[in-house]
């Protein structure tokens, strides 16, 4: 949470960034690298430095790191709801904006019912996935059984993070596609995956596997496995869903990024121009240098409640 973030900044990121002086992002890569663990509070500086990086050779980030299209295609994650009407009728508004992939949470005892009333409402060609987040456990094989009665375009982490056999199993007795996401925090988790076969997908979340640099080994390796990815979000301000719009221009991203419009989450972000979806559900890459929008200084400013500024003449 923020204040864990922080405190890892401070203490060790900063201080190891300014010692080590990294000259291009494979240099940050291979220096944060250095701290274990703590993903978050890495991708946050790797990432930073990707735009700086981009800025300075007057290059849009997403050209720097290869992408091939200027817009993405993107989905929303719907949480799962009180009642059953008013989750049919938040995924009803999302289609309707345009979004191309509807991700709805399921837990024990509210799964396949909730799957069965979606598809009675919306059709078999509602573009539905399903998010787990590692409720189950493989004896829960006859739920996922019963979940192949249905095209759902994937199963995302239904198993124990580390559990990255047992997805294996799971994957082998199933139809539907895997989709792991918090178990790939290393493109090593990555491998591991593509060699037990526990996924046929896997949700690249920037800021979870430490930043951008890792998040292309992960795509690069696993497009050469047969699995496919798509980009996750963890509830980024406008700076970050920019960096992650970035990343999913990359060819293996083939499911729609879960990188919804700014107004998703804020009811203003602090970059300008917010971020918008088109009708077709999509967002557009800007073509200025980085990560292509803005920081609205005087918004932010307003909603500022504690500033830090950190000196690389005094860092160590
Ligand atoms: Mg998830």
């Amino acid at each position: 949470y923020p204040r864990t973030l922080l405190a890892v900044l401070e203490d060790f990121v900063i201080p190891l960034f300014f010692k080590e002086q990294p000259e291009t992002p494979g240099d940050a890569f291979q220096v944060l690298s250095k701290i274990a663990g703590n993903c978050i509070a890495r991708a946050g500086l790797e990432m930073a430095y990707w735009d700086w990086y981009a800025k300075s050779k007057e290059m849009p980030l997403y050209r720097i790191l290869g992408g091939e299209r200027d817009e993405v295609p993107v989905g929303i994650s719907v949480p799962l709801k009180p009642n059953t009407q008013e989750l049919l009728d938040t995924i009803s508004a999302a289609l309707d904006k345009g979004y191309r992939k509807i991700k709805v949470k399921i837990e024990p005892g509210r799964d396949i019912d909730i799957v069965e009333k979606i598809y009675a409402h919306f059709g078999a060609g509602i573009p539905l996935m399903v998010d787990a987040n590692f409720a189950y456990t493989l004896d829960d094989i006859d739920i996922f059984r019963a979940l192949d009665h249905y095209d759902l375009m994937m199963i995302e982490q239904p198993l124990l993070r580390t559990d990255l056999l047992m997805h294996a199993r799971l994957q082998s007795r199933i139809k539907n596609s895997i989709c792991l996401d918090e178990s790939i925090e290393h493109l090593d988790d990555a491998r591991v995956a593509a060699e037990l076969g526990s996924c046929r997908v896997i949700n690249i979340k920037p800021s979870r596997v430490g930043g951008i640099t890792e998040a292309i080994a992960i795509h690069d390796y696993v497009a050469g496995h047969g699995i496919k990815v798509w980009c996750g979000g963890m509830l980024e301000t406008g700076i970050g869903r920019a960096a992650n719009m970035a990343l999913a221009t990359l060819p293996n991203f083939q499911f729609p990024g879960d990188i919804s419009e700014s107004a998703r989450y804020y009811k203003k972000d602090i970059v300008e121009p917010e971020i918008r979806l088109t009708p077709e559900g999509t967002l557009k890459l800007s073509d200025k240098p980085g990560i292509g929008f803005d920081i609205d200084i005087d918004f932010l400013e307003k909603i500022t409640l504690e500033r830090k500024v950190y000196r690389a003449d005094r860092a160590c």
